[in-house]
């Protein structure tokens, strides 16, 4: 099969992919972006986007009932359904349509699947094979890391894919981490004053978080793996 050429072929549509290509086709390269699931990445649909709107809500209403003045104007709860609206909106129903367009309008060709690297500057997607005279840039981001604890998989544990993709809010809720994503207690407490929640935390597996969650904004690491050796030594 005839492979398709390009000068620079980027995987993965996340925002760093999406930088990645954005520039390269202003300098004049031929590029094309391979995507397995969502253009846009985690960021717009499970992570920063849908996070902070779900923590607006919340925030606001603290910030009023804080406010003598404001306070006496807060005569209810948060509407629950109205916040999970907005987050609805805000991640476009999980559809990545609209970036998709941005895609086409700034010149950046699309492939959507799994890109496997085969060769020296070769990339497949089914059965697609691609081929770049230049380079292949990897911007895959990184996936949650499950610790290795007794009984997480039977446990229908959450990630933060599921925190940020809320439909009903648990009655309970145990966060393992007590670093930045670990914000499910802020998330959904708001919605739900009734909930139990647990933080499972101490200074060094914060810092350690912290620490790993500078990494994987520089694409390096997952911060769930300090956090599984820290919980680890926690006797988590
Ligand atoms: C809950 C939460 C809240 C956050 N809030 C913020 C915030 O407010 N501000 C902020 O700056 N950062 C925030 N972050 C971090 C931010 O989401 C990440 O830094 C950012 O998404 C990383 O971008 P990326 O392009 O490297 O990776 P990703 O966004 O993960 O994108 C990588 C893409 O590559 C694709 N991919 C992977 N492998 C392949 C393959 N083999 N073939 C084809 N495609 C593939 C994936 O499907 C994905 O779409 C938050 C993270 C979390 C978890």
């Amino acid at each position: 099969m005839d492979a398709e050429e390009y000068d620079l072929i980027v995987i993965g549509a996340g925002p760093v992919g999406e930088n990645v290509a954005d520039r390269a086709v202003h300098g004049g390269l031929r590029t094309v972006i391979v995507e397995s699931e969502l253009v846009g990445g985690e960021c717009s649909y499970w992570a920063c986007m849908p996070s902070k709107t779900l923590l607006r809500a919340g925030a606001a209403l603290r910030g009023a009932r804080d406010a003598p003045g404001a306070a006496e104007a807060v005569t209810g709860d948060l509407d629950v359904a109205a916040v999970l609206r907005r987050r609805d909106e805000v991640v476009h129903e999980w559809n990545d349509a609209g970036q998709v367009e941005w895609l086409g309008q700034a010149g950046i060709d699309l492939v959507r699947g799994h890109g496997v690297i085969t060769g020296e500057r070769e990339v497949t997607v089914g059965g697609r094979v691609l081929r770049a005279r230049h380079a292949v840039a990897v911007c895959t981001g990184s996936a949650s890391l499950l610790p290795d604890v007794p009984g997480i998989a039977e446990a229908e544990l959450w990630t933060s894919r599921e925190a940020t993709g809320v439909r009903d809010v648990p009655a309970s809720l145990v966060v393992i981490g007590g670093g930045v994503a670990a914000a499910g207690d802020r998330l959904l407490k708001p919605m739900k004053e009734a909930i139990r929640t647990s933080v499972f935390e101490d200074q060094w597996a914060s810092m350690a978080i912290a620490v790993a969650s500078r990494l994987e904004h520089a694409g390096i690491i997952g911060s769930a793996l300090y956090a599984k050796d820290r919980l680890r030594e926690s006797g988590v």
